[in-house]
């Protein structure tokens, strides 16, 4: 007799983010997705925000492997935190880009033991009590893939995050063919993706950009500032042959972009034609009108190229009247402040700005409501558990399994935290397990869930640091000893010795910063407050509240 298949989210529903998900049967686990979230402005300090992974703490033994659909953040950016935590001896399986992504975000966490498995899809993997098959398919970075996973139960399927491009920018539309056997076979249950389950229609296909793209660049005289999604590999590519077509050098700014493209370089992702690439360092080489600059920041990210552009404050690039920057992406939901700010800099300083709103140079990743009828039709569900959406797009793709022919009972609309426990008698939900947010502040991971909470839970516990470092206008060095002020901080003895390596761990990061020319105040303050909640973290073992002020005389 078949067991009972549990399917535990502790992310990824009622939000976009921190996709992770928890298959288990006969009490073996595959974990499907370690993903992370962006904080939102009030989470004020806090860098990252991971799914609470506490209830596998104990179980860490029975899981057969973790599996990952793609190597976008918010399905792999977890990865080192889960690990670090439930060992490196869980083995981690994906696609050769995913893994190799993965494997670079594990050695920058110093995690070099842990067993990373390229498997490509239709390989056939047994772990445990699960057969596991990876299913190709189309997204905004390549190698992604659905992962269907079988039992003597029946098999599920998580899609991922897909679209049905029918014509991808490298030839590989998603593997229909094996999505409509499954559907044969007869598939148990179906977990999709619902990003985009509010928007009629079809998603256009990625390769229709490329040209639209060449159209901007065809109208530019000055320099072009591109910014994209650093793991947008396609889209990479398809800026470069553009400027290639239009005769421009292209030079890759920001450290995210230029590691993702050697990446899918080495992978045979990106081809970039001879001559066609200059250093950041050879930019002002290179008149104005050959020149195209793909950088990072399309979010308005704090610390990357493209803000510091539009601060003045990049070391390699001086953006002027003249230049057009393209945006090549549109802001996730929540970076809107944070793009128009960015967007508005630019206006300030004189540059041409164009965005989707004046060109159709972006395609979404996710599919549109008639490729999720697509799929339920292809994989003919007994269940269906929209993944991947805020309530109202779950609530949004489940009408849209019931207008494919779901039976409504069978169609369930999940809370993080909550299991899904399928056997040969039917469906239901079962008991709530432990859910929620751990957040990472740049040193280590926290775990109270509620950010007003956490300040006031700081400021009792630890007290609070402010410091007030003075610097030259000029040239950014420090002008004065900085000065530390304290309140309610719990010190011991040394304290007068603690206070001067705090006074020396704030110049070596203001050197520091001087050095990497940031000079932009927030920009600094935010360094600052890294380094000396580091400091202090190392030295106290505590987390007092570290508020940087930036003084320029
Ligand atoms: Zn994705
Ligand atoms: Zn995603």
């Amino acid at each position: 007799m078949p067991g009972t298949l549990r399917v535990l989210p502790l992310g990824g529903l009622g939000e976009i983010g921190k996709n992770m998900t928890v298959v288990e049967y006969e009490d073996r686990i595959v974990v499907v997705d370690t993903g992370l979230r962006f904080p939102t402005a009030e989470m004020m300090g806090i860098d990252l925000v991971l799914p609470d992974f506490a209830y596998l703490r104990d179980r860490a033994d029975d899981i057969e492997a973790i599996v990952i659909t793609h190597g976008h953040e918010d399905h792999i950016g977890a990865l080192p935190f889960v690990l670090r935590e439930l060992g490196q001896d869980i083995p981690v399986l994906g696609r050769r880009l995913t893994m190799a992504m993965a494997r670079s975000k594990l050695d920058e966490h110093k995690l070099r033991d842990v067993d990373l498995e390229d498997v490509e899809p239709g390989e056939k993997l047994e772990l445990g009590p699960f057969d596991l098959e990876l299913i190709h398919m189309t997204h905004s970075i390549p190698d992604s893939c659905g992962v269907a996973l079988t039992t003597d139960l029946g098999t599920m399927l998580v899609t991922g995050d897909y679209k049905f491009d029918q014509t991808p920018v490298d030839g590989r539309p998603a593997d229909i063919a094996r999505l409509a056997e499954l559907g044969k076979e007869g598939l148990l249950l179906l977990c999709g993706d619902s990003t985009n389950a509010d928007r009629p229609g079809w998603a256009p296909s990625e390769s229709g950009v490329g040209p639209h793209l060449e159209e901007v660049f065809s109208r530019c005289d000055g320099r072009i500032v591109v910014t994209s999604f650093a793991s947008n590999i396609h889209r990479v590519q398809q800026v470069i042959t553009a400027a290639h077509a239009l005769g421009r050098k292209v030079a890759l700014v920001g450290r995210s972009m230029r590691k993702n493209v050697n990446i899918g370089r080495s992978l045979g992702h990106i081809e970039i034609p001879e001559g066609t690439l200059i250093q950041a360092r050879e930019i002002e080489d290179f008149p104005p009108h050959k020149l195209v600059i793909i950088s990072t920041g399309s979010q308005g990210e704090p610390l990357s190229a493209l803000r510091r552009m539009a601060h003045r404050d990049h070391p390699q690039v001086e953006l002027k009247r003249g230049d057009t920057v393209v945006f090549s992406a549109t802001p996730i939901p929540g970076n809107e402040r944070a793009v128009n700010e960015t967007v508005d800099r630019l206006y300030q300083i004189g540059c041409e700005v164009v965005t989707t709103r004046d060109a159709p140079i972006h395609a979404s990743g996710h599919g549109y409501v008639e490729e999720l009828k697509l799929m339920l039709n292809l994989v003919k569900p007994r269940y269906v558990m929209p993944f991947h959406g805020d309530y109202r797009r779950i609530h949004l793709h489940g009408a849209l399994a019931s207008a494919t022919g779901v039976e409504t009972d069978h169609i369930f609309h999940g809370v993080n935290g909550t299991p899904l426990e399928v056997d040969s008698r039917g469906a239901r939900w079962g008991e709530k397990e432990h859910s929620g947010m751990v957040f990472v502040d740049g040193v280590d991971i926290g775990d109270v869930a509620d950010v007003a909470l956490r300040d006031r839970k700081m400021l009792s516990a630890d007290g609070i640091f402010v410091v007030v470092a003075t610097i030259s206008e000029q040239d950014g060095s420090s002008v004065a000893d900085p000065e530390v002020i304290f309140r309610g901080v719990p010190f011991r003895a040394d304290a007068e010795a603690l206070l001067d390596e705090l006074r020396d761990t704030v110049e070596a990061s203001l050197e520091r910063a001087a050095k990497e020319e940031i000079r932009e105040i927030d920009l600094l303050q935010e360094v600052l407050h890294d380094d000396l909640a580091q400091f202090v973290y190392e030295r106290l073992r505590r987390r007092p509240m570290v508020l940087p002020v930036v003084v320029e005389v």
